[in-house]
C-alpha cells in the first residue's frame, strides 16, 4: 500500500505542492504512471498531476509560488509542464470526453474526477493519490487497479471496444506495458484488439512506430511481440514481420519458424545491448526469408540472399513506419553482413578476407558479432558452445590481422633523416639497417616502442 510519509522522504517537494494547492484552493491529484510504478517499486522522472478544474492556470499559480523552472503551456491539450527538482511535472485539468462516430476528434469538455479517470486506458493507470487535505495520502481506487496490479493484468476501466474505439492507439499501448511490465493481458483486451485492429490505420504512424519502438526497447520484447501476432495486430502495423510466421514441411525437411526465432534472437541480443537500433537489426535480420525461400531436392529450405534483399527492402519500410532515416545505413549494414562472420570462422580463411570484412563492417563490427552471437537459438548446448567458440574464433582472427597490419604500417620512432644527422651518414643502405635494426629490437621486446629508448639505443649500436 501507499506510505505518504515514507513517499515524501523520496519526493519531499509533494507536501510543497499539496500545500500550494490548499492555498490555492485547488483540488489535485497524483494520477497515472507515476502511482503505478510507486506501487511497483519502479522509479520515474515524470509525474502528472490531475487538477479539478482549470490545470493550466493552476499549473502558471503553482509554479511562481514554488519557483518552477519555465513553463510550457500546451493550450491544444490543456495542459501545462514545468521542471522542479529535476522532475518533470505535467498538469492537466480533469475532462470528459465524448466521441461521436462520425468523427475522430472527441468533444472534450471539463469534467469531474470520475469522468477523468473513466476515460484513461488501462486500471493500472486509474489509480490516483490525493493530496487535498480532507483525505491526504490516499489511494483512490475507482476500478480495482490495485487488484489488477498484484495479478499483473492489464484490462480497461470500461469496455475495451468502447476504449479502443475512442483512441485505437491505445492497443498498441495494452501490449507496450505487457512488455515493460511482464504483464498479462486480460482476453477482452486481445479480443478487442482483434476485432479492432484496421482501427490502428486512423492513428497517426509517429504514435504507432513510437510505442512500437518501446516494446523493443523493453526487457524482453517478445512478450508484445507475440502479443501483436496472436491478434493480428502486427498485419496491420508491420505485414512483413507478420509474414514470417509460418513453417512449411517437405519430405522430411522443414525450417524453424521464423518470427518465432526471430522472437528469440531479439530476446537474446535485449540484456546485451540498450541500443534500440540494435534490437531493431535484430528484429528484421531475417525479414527476407519468406521472399527467398527456396525448396531443394534432397538438400532442404534455403533462403539465398535473404541478407541482401533483407537490406534492400529496408528503405520501403523505414519510409513507412517513419523510422529515422540517419539510422537507416547502419541497420542495412547488419542485415546484409549477418551471415559473413560465419563464413570466416572456417580454418583456412585468408588473411585478405578477414581484411575486408573488417573494413566492410567498420565501427560497427562489434555489433555485428552481438547480432551474430544472439543469432543462435538452438536448445542443443554443445551446438551453442560450437558455435559461440566460432565467433571467438573469427574475433581472434579479427585481432590478429589488425595487429599485424599494424605492425606493417610500424616504423622506428628515430626517423632516417635523424640516423643520418647523429651517425654522420649520407642516405644509404646503411641507414636503412640500422633503422631495421632499432625497429627489431622493439618488436623482439629488447627495448620499449618509445622515441627515448630508440634514440638511446642507436647510440649504443651506432659504432657496431
Ligand atoms: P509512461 O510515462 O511510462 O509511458 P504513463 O502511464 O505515465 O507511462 P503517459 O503516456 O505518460 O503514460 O500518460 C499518463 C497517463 O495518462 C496514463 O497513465 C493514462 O492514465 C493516461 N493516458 C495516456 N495516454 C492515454 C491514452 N491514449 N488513452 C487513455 N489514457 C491515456
Ligand atoms: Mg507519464
Amino acid at each position: 500500500m501507499i506510505n505518504i510519509t515514507k513517499i515524501e522522504k523520496t519526493y519531499p517537494f509533494l507536501k510543497t505542492i499539496a500545500n500550494a494547492a490548499e492555498q490555492l484552493q485547488t483540488e489535485i491529484y497524483i494520477v497515472g504512471g507515476f502511482v503505478r510504478d510507486l506501487l511497483l517499486e519502479r522509479e520515474k522522472k515524470e509525474i502528472d498531476f490531475l487538477v479539478i478544474g482549470d490545470g493550466i492556470s493552476f499549473a502558471e499559480k503553482l509554479s511562481e509560488k514554488i519557483g518552477g523552472e519555465k513553463i510550457s503551456v500546451f493550450r491544444n491539450f490543456g495542459t501545462a509542464h514545468f521542471r522542479y527538482n529535476y522532475f518533470d511535472l505535467e498538469f492537466v485539468g480533469a475532462r470528459k470526453e465524448s466521441y461521436d462516430k462520425s468523427s475522430r476528434k472527441p468533444v472534450v469538455t471539463n469534467g469531474t474526477f470520475k469522468d477523468d479517470i473513466s476515460r484513461r486506458d488501462f486500471t493500472i493507470n486509474t489509480l490516483a493519490l490525493s493530496l487535498n487535505k480532507k483525505n491526504y495520502g490516499e489511494l483512490i481506487d475507482t476500478f480495482g487497479g490495485l487488484a489488477d496490479l498484484e495479478q499483473k493484468l492489464l484490462r480497461t476501466p470500461l469496455h475495451p471496444e468502447e476504449t479502443f474505439n475512442d483512441d485505437p492507439l491505445r492497443i498498441m499501448r495494452a501490449f507496450r506495458f505487457a512488455a515493460q511490465l511482464n504483464f498479462n493481458v486480460s482476453d477482452e483486451i486481445k479480443s478487442a484488439a482483434r476485432a479492432m485492429a484496421e482501427r490502428l490505420k486512423i492513428v497517426s504512424q509517429e504514435r504507432i512506430t513510437d510505442e512500437f519502438l518501446k516494446i523493443l526497447a523493453s526487457p524482453k520484447p517478445s512478450i508484445g511481440l507475440k502479443l501483436l501476432q496472436e491478434t493480428e495486430v502486427m498485419k496491420v502495423i508491420f505485414p512483413e514481420f507478420a509474414n514470417l510466421q509460418g513453417v512449411d514441411q517437405r519430405q522430411d525437411f522443414h525450417h524453424k519458424d521464423v518470427f518465432f526465432h526471430t522472437c528469440k534472437v531479439v530476446d537474446n541480443i535485449s540484456p546485451n545491448t540498450d541500443n534500440v537500433w540494435l534490437r531493431f537489426a535484430a528484429l528484421v535480420h531475417d525479414i527476407a526469408k519468406p521472399q527467398t525461400k527456396r525448396f531443394v531436392e534432397n538438400v532442404g529450405w534455403t533462403f539465398h540472399g535473404h541478407e541482401d534483399l533483407g537490406a534492400r527492402i529496408m528503405k520501403g519500410i523505414f519510409t513507412r513506419l517513419k523510422l529515422p532515416f540517419h539510422q537507416l545505413e547502419y541497420i542495412r549494414k547488419l542485415v546484409r553482413l549477418h551471415l559473413r562472420p560465419i563464413a570466416l570462422a572456417k580454418e583456412e580463411v585468408t588473411d585478405s578476407a578477414v581484411r575486408r570484412f573488417i573494413v566492410e563492417a567498420g565501427e560497427d563490427l562489434h555489433d555485428l558479432i552481438t547480432l551474430c552471437r544472439a543469432d543462435i537459438t538452438s536448445k542443443n548446448m554443445e551446438k551453442v558452445s560450437e558455435y559461440l567458440a566460432n565467433y571467438d574464433r573469427v574475433m581472434n582472427r579479427v585481432l590478429e590481422v589488425e595487429e599485424k597490419d599494424k605492425l606493417r604500417a610500424f616504423q622506428s620512432p628515430v626517423r632516417g633523416e635523424e640516423i643520418m644527422q647523429l651517425c654522420n651518414l649520407k642516405p644509404s643502405k646503411k641507414v636503412g639497417e640500422i633503422k631495421t635494426a632499432i625497429e627489431n629490437a622493439i618488436l623482439d621486446g629488447i627495448i620499449p616502442n618509445t622515441y627515448e629508448d630508440a634514440l638511446s639505443y642507436l647510440y649504443k649500436i651506432k659504432d657496431k
